[in-house]
């Protein structure tokens, strides 16, 4: 356990949540004129968003066209392997989404209509995000519990993208991964805790919601499989799985490891994810300007917003624009990307005969989980 797995009450007044975007918030078109009449100028209102909110200004980069520097020989797949060779990166932060865990047969719960929800019709909801509403769980926690059975991990394998994460992690190379999923996938394909941050939280652990004690993700399973609502072994409250809900913080070590490692990020890769959930899909902002970003995803995403490009700060990804030295999108399945890239390290078979060991030894633990309950069986 990380020294940032502390007790921890949660302050409800943080407004920040991994799950209130639906990602049309930050492409609204709230015009803010180029030039005002109330005296205050272009470069005056970027200098103060800057400052503000941490955008990027423009020096950076005008600077580096300007005098040629490019962060990429070319913006492609090989360009990348190009500069993880010569740089001989050591921080590479990569940020995961969805897309990287449905290869392994886990849907993605958020988007309605994937028949998740058809189970629940019966419980009324007012709306279906109210299953990870707060409020509504401490009225009626039921629902949320009916559909934790079907997600519950544990009987997923990860994806090849997760062994890739574990491979670039084995080889040295990874400073941090920084995943939406609350699947535990990354650490079934044991990237070590102290390099993951599971930014929406995660099904592994839960509290009990009155006195915070902790439980486990056996303890838990145990009864929301036998169709129980996991009450507190010491008091009355119910115990919920510390996922992210609207309305909660992002969980102390996400805060905490930000700052210093996108400072410090010598590539960014991102998989699988839509880049439109705040404050994770700003995270793609956090690196240097001159530092590369790989966007492996089956679609172009995480480009300025309309407010940003308007102001004519930098923000998000650039594969488009012109100048552009540093962004890469490589646009398809995440486990072919990755293994793609692989390949183009030099790591191919390697990643392939570590899937494969991984998942024998998955099916060998399971089997003899499996094993005793037989025996017990036979003996009664
Ligand atoms: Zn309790």
């Amino acid at each position: 356990m990380s020294s940032n797995d502390k007790e921890n009450v949660k302050n409800q007044t943080d407004t920040e949540s991994a799950t209130s975007s639906s990602g049309t918030g930050s492409d609204s078109p709230n015009r803010v004129p180029a030039e005002t009449s109330s005296g205050l100028n272009l470069a005056a209102l970027q200098e103060y968003l800057t400052e503000k909110l941490g955008f990027l200004g423009l020096g950076d980069e005008e600077e580096a066209v300007s005098s040629g520097i490019k962060a990429l020989e070319e913006t492609t797949l090989d360009g990348i392997v190009d500069y993880i060779d010569k740089k001989k990166c050591k921080n590479i932060i990569t940020m995961a989404g969805a897309g990287i865990s449905t290869s392994a047969g886990i849907p993605d719960f958020r988007s309605v209509g994937t028949g998740l929800y058809h189970n629940l019709a019966k419980y009324n909801l007012p709306h279906p995000q109210a299953i990870f509403e707060l409020n509504f769980f401490q009225e009626n926690p039921k629902p949320f519990f009916v559909l934790a059975k079907e997600l519950y991990p544990g009987s997923f394998k990860p994806t090849l993208c997760h062994y890739f994460i574990r491979l670039l992690n084995d080889k040295g190379m990874l400073l941090r991964h920084y995943t939406q999923n609350i699947d535990t996938l990354e650490r079934v394909a044991e990237v070590p805790e102290q390099k993951l941050v599971e930014a929406h939280g995660t099904f592994y652990t839960g509290h009990c919601l009155s006195c915070r004690k902790q439980y486990e993700l056996e303890w838990m399973k145990e009864r929301i499989f036998k169709d129980e609502i996991p009450i507190c072994e010491t008091c009355p409250g119910v115990v919920k799985p510390d996922i992210v809900f609207f309305g909660e913080n992002l969980p102390d070590k996400f805060h905490d490891s930000v700052e210093d490692d996108f400072a410090k990020c010598d590539l960014l890769i991102i998989l699988g994810s839509s880049l439109v959930v705040n404050p994770f899909a700003g995270l793609i902002d956090l690196p240097s300007s001159m530092t590369p970003r790989l966007l492996i995803n089956n679609e172009k995403v995480g480009r300025a917003s309309g407010l940003k490009s308007m102001m004519g700060l930098s923000g998000g990804l650039e594969y488009d624009k012109k100048g552009n030295t540093r962004d890469v999108a490589w646009i398809g399945d995440c486990d072919d990307g990755c293994q793609l890239l692989a390949d183009k390290l030099g790591w191919g078979d390697e990643l392939k005969a570590l899937v494969k060991a991984e998942h024998e030894k998955i099916d060998r633990i399971n089997k003899k989980e499996a094993a005793p309950q037989k025996k017990k069986a036979q003996k009664s």
